[in-house]
């Protein structure tokens, strides 16, 4: 069985063929999936998905890419962190990739965001999920500024250097790798796949972005991460059983959940 520890199905392209893609999960063998929040203005229907099937779960957090929407508090965030099946505090993090001709010192609301995120995740003890692109030092600084370690967390979609990587494994986080690592231009990043501790790597598919191989530029699903973690089980030289097994039981330890005891099939 294999968890998706990072999907989108609130997005439209998975929520209008959500029954599709359950059954196909089942086919494939993927019980579990955390539907991630990126607006306050859709958590709702984020926590309508965990309320109204057993496994799934959801966050809470505003990305640092959704601009013009509602800036949450501290107060805001362990509001709907209190809220039953609510694991995790975000998606969160920095983006400085779309800068559309800011400076990085006009990103400073960005990074009180992500501080926003930190503090809360701490006082509501739930792990963070984090999001980084073309800003991986900032980062890695605020984690540690704001004591990230202790709430813990993962790298969602990872896709930074080596570096990183390490910095990510110190603070505590763990690393999660999407279908990126199927790509034909990803070395570096399948070498990164490699040295991760398999106890601290988790899978996920970013879904309905992202497709892995042999499916890259289609719709991704949850029922692909299956791919995510047979390269993951070349690059170890190990059997996907064990990368299966690994990676689910590292999403129940981060995100608190019980251990699973159910056919996926039961929940379609
Ligand atoms: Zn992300
Ligand atoms: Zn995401």
């Amino acid at each position: 069985m294999y968890v998706d520890s990072h999907c989108h199905l609130s997005f439209p392209e998975l929520s209008a063929n959500l029954a599709d893609i359950r059954a196909a999960m089942a086919r494939a063998q993927v019980d579990r999936a955390l539907c991630i929040c990126t607006r306050l203005e859709e958590f709702d229907q984020v926590h309508a998905l965990a309320l109204r099937y057993d496994n799934f779960w959801c966050s809470a957090g505003v990305h640092p890419d959704s601009e013009g929407v509602r800036e949450p508090s501290v107060a805001d965030l362990l509001d709907l962190a209190a809220k039953p099946r609510v694991v995790a505090i975000g998606e969160t993090g920095l983006d400085y990739y779309r800068l559309n001709g800011r400076t990085l010192a006009e990103m400073e609301w960005q990074r009180e965001r992500f501080r926003v995120h930190i503090r809360a995740a701490r006082a509501g003890s739930l792990p963070l999920v984090v999001h980084t692109r073309s800003a991986s030092d900032d980062t890695v600084a605020i984690l540690r500024e704001e004591g990230a370690q202790a709430a813990g967390g993962v790298f969602h979609c990872f896709t930074e250097t080596e570096a990183v990587a390490r910095a990510a494994l110190d603070l505590g986080l763990c690393i999660s790798f999407s279908g990126i690592l199927t790509f034909k231009t990803a070395q570096a990043l399948r070498d990164i796949a490699r040295f991760v501790p398999l106890d601290r790597c988790l899978i996920e598919t970013d879904s309905p972005y992202l497709a892995p191989v042999p499916f890259r530029g289609k719709i991704n699903s949850p029922a692909y991460v299956p791919f995510v973690a047979q390269q993951i089980a070349a690059l170890k030289g190990l059997p996907v059983e064990q990368i299966a097994s690994a990676t689910s039981a590292n999403f129940e330890r981060l995100f608190k959940l019980p251990a699973a005891h159910f056919q996926g099939s039961e929940y379609v």
